[in-house]
């Protein structure tokens, strides 16, 4: 049956993706249908309840500077907030969270069914309808057929999903949930190309059965961070303490005793997990040298009783979790609540994709989230919003927008992405960027929040918060440039009694600014320097820009000289063995990807400078 109503966007899941694509459409004003397997479990978190940390903390922050929702979502659901790098420089600080599992699904729940222009519907996606290389609409498994010009795939785990505890294994896409097993051999049938990957997660455990007096208790920051822009620290739930153990020798003996029915080292999984949050099977084999390692035990909320052990993740079978788990100190009487497990899943090879988040072969579909091979609530969350807004664009007959690698986090997740793919799942890392001193967690607001609003996606009680917030830093930063303080005057004298080397002459502000020793909040308690208290991310702002901007100032030229031709477009159909000087390899790698732009060209690997000015010779001949 034909669904009545036709919408302009569908969205495919309820997860990290799937709802930021649903918001960001909606939010653009665009008619917008959320279709997922089950209301109950939209905004789920499948694995750790945590949002944030290095790396993806800057890509919440980015969301939230393009009106998205995972940063207020963990701001109404975090029972634990820290800074982490907190003393070291700007750029790698970042912001985590633990939250509470239920407080943010009705957090995100609530956002979802409150959205103008947004409706929801339960029932799974069996088939895509495509016609000549567009898809116009999905058939779900009740028979019912909605039709829209634009779809967002965002199924997370769950194509082809096979869950395994030790020599066991059943089809599941998380666990509790089905996998989608329809969808992902219709889109088999495509012209994608498609692997597996896998991921897994640790056994709960009931913390009425933990001695925790015997661990080591890491509390929260004080004062309590915020993730949104627009947050305040009073709507964040009580907070509460985490905890820190270790594995030991014995721990590690029993794993190594359990690895004959490990489904991982007896060739049952195929996929490639993920390298940087490796189950604690990997991590012995991995680190035979350490007889130690860390576990964070995290609460699962407030009024839950069970616990996450973050960093024992395994799929081995029952009865060795079962002893790995009480060989830890304070979990000697553990009661497991859930065991661990792995799941391999089908994901697509990214590099079939536009940096849109369309793919290059069936026009109108966009693909967000895991099942482009990355792994993370802040990574699917950042492509979901770019996928939904971009797919939106289309509809709106408007040109596409995706950030660049010297705008945000996302610009640079979703270029790695398509332009070099990944073979294991890809998650954030602040090393992954060029630009880190431009690409602040601080300042994402300032870098992207402007774009935001020009695209649609910004409410005007967002936008009036940051034009006043960008205001006051530029009237706060013009006030310190001109400040001078003589060194005779009382500010003066008061400094130089606080300097290890005295002021010899008048100084202007921003010249003392920029010194290691002196900080804003030390320049305003000096007398007559303070005009009227600015608030904390004003000054904070204010502050960065001043003391960095030396090397601010010089990653902006960086930025601009590779700029030259980084949107000099590629053709579509550039026959790349007709570029005169090209390798073999050069060429092949070319073809394989169809770069869109010289950009993106210069970044795929193999591809040198010289091959970048034969490319440029030739596209000026063509012309
Ligand atoms: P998901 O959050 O999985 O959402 C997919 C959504 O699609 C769900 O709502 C589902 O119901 C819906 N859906 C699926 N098929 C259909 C269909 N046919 N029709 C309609 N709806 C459908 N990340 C980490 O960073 N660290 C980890 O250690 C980690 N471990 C993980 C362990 C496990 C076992 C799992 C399952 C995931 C783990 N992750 C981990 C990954 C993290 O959970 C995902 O990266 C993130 O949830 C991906 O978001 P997503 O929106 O792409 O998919």
């Amino acid at each position: 049956m034909r669904y009545p109503e036709n919408y302009s966007v569908i969205v495919i899941g309820g997860g990290h993706a799937g709802t930021e694509a649903a918001l960001a459409s909606a939010r653009m004003g665009v008619k917008t249908l959320l279709l997922t397997h089950n209301i109950e479990t939209l905004g789920q978190m499948s694995c750790n309840p945590a949002i944030g940390g290095i790396g993806k903390g800057h890509l919440v922050k980015e969301i939230d500077a393009l009106g998205g929702a995972m940063a207020q979502a963990i701001d109404r659901a975090g029972i634990q907030f820290r800074t982490l790098n907190a003393s070291k420089g700007p750029a790698v600080r970042a912001t985590r969270a633990q939250a509470d599992r239920a407080l943010y699904k009705s957090a995100i729940r609530e956002m979802l069914e409150n959205q103008p222009n947004l409706t929801i519907f339960q029932n799974a996606v069996v088939d895509l309808i495509v016609e000549q290389n567009k898809v116009i609409g999905v058939k779900t498994q009740m028979g019912l057929d909605f039709y829209a010009p634009a779809v967002v795939l965002t199924v997370g785990t769950f194509l082809g999903g096979l869950i395994h505890i030790g020599m066991q294994n059943h089809s599941g896409g998380r666990a509790g949930d089905p996998p989608s097993i329809a969808l992902a051999e219709r889109l088999r049938e495509l012209p994608f190309r498609v692997d597996r990957l896998k991921t897994g997660t640790p056994p709960r455990i009931d913390a009425k059965s933990v001695d925790f007096s015997v661990m080591e208790e890491q509390p929260g920051d004080n004062p309590v961070p915020t993730f949104s822009f627009m947050g305040t620290a009073d709507q964040h739930p009580r907070q509460i303490s985490c905890w820190i153990t270790h594995t030991n020798e014995s721990t590690h003996d029993i794993i190594r005793g359990g690895l004959d029915r490990s489904p991982m080292y007896s060739g049952v999984i195929e996929g490639v997990g993920p390298r940087y949050c490796p189950s604690i099977e990997d991590k012995i084999m991995r680190f035979s040298d350490k007889n130690s390692h860390q576990i964070f035990v995290e609460p699962e909320g407030l009024n839950s009783h069970e616990l996450y052990p973050n960093g024992i993740s395994t799929s081995l079978p029952f009865d060795v979790q079962m002893d790995l788990v009480r060989s830890i100190k304070g979990f000697e009487n553990a009661h497991i609540t859930r065991p661990g497990y792995a799941i391999e899943y089908d994901y697509f090879d990214p590099r079939d994709l536009k940096a849109s988040l369309e793919t290059k072969f069936i026009d109108g579909l966009f693909f967000a989230g895991q099942i482009n091979g990355t792994t993370g609530y802040e990574e699917a969350g950042a492509q979901g919003l770019i996928a939904g807004m971009n797919a939106a664009l289309q509809t709106q007959g408007k040109d596409a927008w995706s950030p660049r690698r010297d705008e945000a986090y996302i610009g640079v997740l979703i270029d790695d992405l398509i332009t070099r793919g990944t073979q294991e799942p890809y998650r954030m890392f602040t090393s992954r960027a060029e630009y880190r001193l431009i690409l602040r967690e601080d300042n994402a607001d300032l870098r992207l929040t402007e774009k935001g609003h020009e695209l649609g996606l910004i409410n005007d009680s967002r936008w009036q918060a940051f034009s006043e917030k960008k205001e006051a830093i530029e009237r706060e930063t013009t006030r310190i440039k001109n400040l001078v303080v003589q060194p005779d005057s009382a500010a003066g004298q008061q400094l130089n009694k606080q300097l290890e080397k005295p002021l010899s002459r008048a100084y202007k502000g921003e010249e003392l600014l920029r010194r290691p020793d002196i900080t804003y909040a030390g320049l305003m308690a000096l007398p007559g320097m303070l005009e009227e208290k600015v608030a904390d991310k004003v000054a904070e702002q204010v502050e960065i820009q001043i003391k960095y901007s030396g090397y601010i100032d010089r990653q902006k030229d960086e930025i601009e000289r590779s700029l030259r031709n980084e949107n000099t477009a590629l053709p579509k159909d550039l026959d790349y063995s007709q570029v005169k000087g090209l390798s073999n390899e050069v060429v092949q790698k070319l073809m394989n990807i169809k770069p869109e732009t010289i950009g993106q060209a210069s970044r795929v690997s193999g591809v040198t400078p010289a091959a970048i000015s034969l490319l440029l010779v030739h596209l000026k001949k063509r012309q």
